[in-house]
Formats: structure tokens, C-alpha cells, sequence
């Protein structure tokens, strides 16, 4: 029996469990093929390659990405590149070095709101892994200014919100190219809410898009069959995964608590890519 989970997130980026505790608990749920996904970095796969090795879960290397629409973001996630690739390497680097400035940033906006959270709290809270709105929220908690995460981002931290500050991002046709010279593939992450999903879709098939995220979190049978419906309409490989954080997140499954994958799924992915990167 195969077990998938191809969305989650460690220290490396804004999850709360180490490369190698994630391994584990995906060993101890039963996950027989796991990508990790953290935003803008592969730091966590090295440790997590070790830990799945001694397991003997499949690992898949995995990343996300932030990306610029005209209203908003839609994620990006990245699979079976090579994280060597030097100019992928240079494009996340570049987005985590965006993370730390942004950081500062909303630290300056709270302190200009009367929030004295100061920003090397933030940085010991993110622990060396790319800066996001979680250790804010969790600096935020820590100073009793809020009482929760979700308290964080509906006063302060959400899209819009009085201390947001926006993140680099880069295009979505930039991203898709860039993980297919890296010898990977693009999947758009967590579809269901992106407003206008149909218009999108062509133009995102067009520039390359290999994967939906169907099987995600707890979205319901409904949208997983909708979902299902636009994959093979727009010929996109249905991929899945739970988005665990280790943080009580709405709408985010426990590890392995997304809706169950095919188990050709990693296959079918692998068949979309180019194999070996090639000079961008
Ligand atoms: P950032 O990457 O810094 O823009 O922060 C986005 C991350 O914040 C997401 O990946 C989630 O982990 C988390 N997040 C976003 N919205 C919320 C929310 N309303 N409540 C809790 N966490 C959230
Ligand atoms: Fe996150
Ligand atoms: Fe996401
Ligand atoms: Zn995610």
C-alpha cells in the first residue's frame, strides 16, 4: 500500500519540526513517498534525504514558491529538480534575501503601530530558515501582544493587513522555466481558492504547468472531483499533499490527512520533466 504526501513544511521555512522529525513522523503514519516543500529554500532536504534513507520512505525533492498575479499570489510548488542547479540556487537565494528585508520591514510597521516586537526575536524564532509571517505572528504570541496566530494575521499580518508587507515574488511562466531547466516540474498548490481558476489555467498549461494540487488538506470530495474534472481537462497531473506546518493553520491536514493520492502519481510527474537540467 502506497501513501502520499507531497506538501509540507519543516524549519528550513515556517514549519515547527526538523527535517529529520518530519521524516520520522511521516515513517510513523505509515507515508511511503513524501516531498517536503518548503518556501524558497531546499536547506531541509539533506537531512531529510539521510532520515528517509534510514526509513526507507521515498523522498522527493520539493520547493514552494510565492508568485505575482494581477490580484493577488497563487503558490507554486516545484518537484524532482535538481537543487544544485546554480541558477535556481542564485533565484532562491535571492527570495530568502527578499524575506529577511520584508521581515525587517512589518517589524517596523508593528513598532510604528506601538508594537515594540523587535526584529532579532523574529530572526531567532525563524532559527536561520527563510523569514515568514508565522515567526512574526509567533514573536507577536510570545509578546503577548496577540493571543494566537490566527489573532496575528487578522489584525496585522493577513494580505492588506496594517504591518503586511509584500514579498519578492517572481512570475509564474519565470518559475515554471525556471524548475524545468533545473530538470523538474511546476504544480499549482492549494487551487480551490484562486478566484478566477478557469481563466487561469490555460496560460499557466501554456507556459508549462505540469501538476493541480487536487488531494489537498481537507478539501472535500466535491472539490477534489472538480479539481479531478480541470486536471485532465487542461491535461495536468492531479498531486496532493496535507501542507502540515506543525502550526494550527486553517484548513491544513494532519501529515498524510490529504485525500489519498494515486499511486502513480510521483511516476507520472517524473514522465512531465526533462530529466537532466539544462543551461538557462
Ligand atoms: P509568508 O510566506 O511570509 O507570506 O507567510 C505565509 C505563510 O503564513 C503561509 O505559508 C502559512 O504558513 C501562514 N499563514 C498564512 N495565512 C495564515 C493565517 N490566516 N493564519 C495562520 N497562518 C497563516
Ligand atoms: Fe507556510
Ligand atoms: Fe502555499
Ligand atoms: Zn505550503
Amino acid at each position: 500500500m502506497s501513501k502520499l504526501d507531497l506538501h509540507c513544511h519543516t524549519t528550513a521555512s515556517d514549519g515547527t519540526l526538523a527535517p529529520a522529525a518530519l521524516v520520522g513522523l511521516a515513517h510513523s503514519l505509515g507515508i511511503t513517498t513524501l516531498a517536503i516543500t518548503d518556501h524558497d529554500t531546499t536547506a531541509g532536504l539533506p537531512a531529510a534525504r539521510r532520515a528517509a534513507a534510514a526509513a526507507g520512505i521515498e523522498l522527493i525533492p520539493g520547493i514552494e514558491f510565492g508568485c505575482d498575479l494581477p490580484y493577488g499570489e497563487i503558490h507554486l510548488l516545484g518537484y524532482l529538480f535538481d537543487d544544485t542547479y546554480p541558477a535556481l540556487v542564485a533565484r532562491l537565494a535571492w527570495l530568502r534575501e527578499g524575506r529577511t528585508i520584508r521581515g525587517q520591514e512589518m517589524v517596523a510597521k508593528l513598532n510604528a503601530l506601538g508594537v515594540p516586537v523587535a526584529w532579532p526575536r523574529v530572526q531567532a524564532i525563524a532559527a536561520g530558515g527563510a523569514v515568514g509571517r508565522p515567526h512574526v505572528a509567533q514573536a507577536l504570541i510570545e509578546g503577548g501582544w496577540v493571543a494566537d496566530t490566527d489573532e496575528a494575521f487578522s489584525r496585522y499580518l493577513a494580505w492588506g493587513g496594517p504591518a503586511y508587507v509584500p514579498r519578492r515574488r517572481l512570475a509564474p511562466p519565470d518559475v515554471i522555466a525556471l524548475l524545468r531547466a533545473a530538470g523538474g516540474v511546476a504544480v499549482l498548490a492549494h487551487p480551490a481558492h484562486i478566484p478566477a481558476l478557469e481563466q487561469e489555467l490555460p496560460a499557466l498549461a501554456a507556459a508549462g504547468l505540469a501538476g493541480l494540487e487536487t488531494y489537498y488538506g481537507q478539501y472535500d470530495a466535491a472539490t477534489v472531483d472538480r479539481l479531478a474534472r480541470l486536471a485532465a481537462q487542461f491535461d495536468l497531473v492531479p498531486t496532493g499533499g496535507s501542507d502540515y506546518h506543525a502550526r494550527a493553520i486553517k484548513d491544513h491536514a494532519m501529515l498524510g490527512g490529504n485525500p489519498p493520492l494515486p499511486a502513480d502519481t510521483v511516476a507520472r510527474l517524473r514522465a512531465r520533466g526533462q530529466g537532466a537540467p539544462r543551461a538557462i
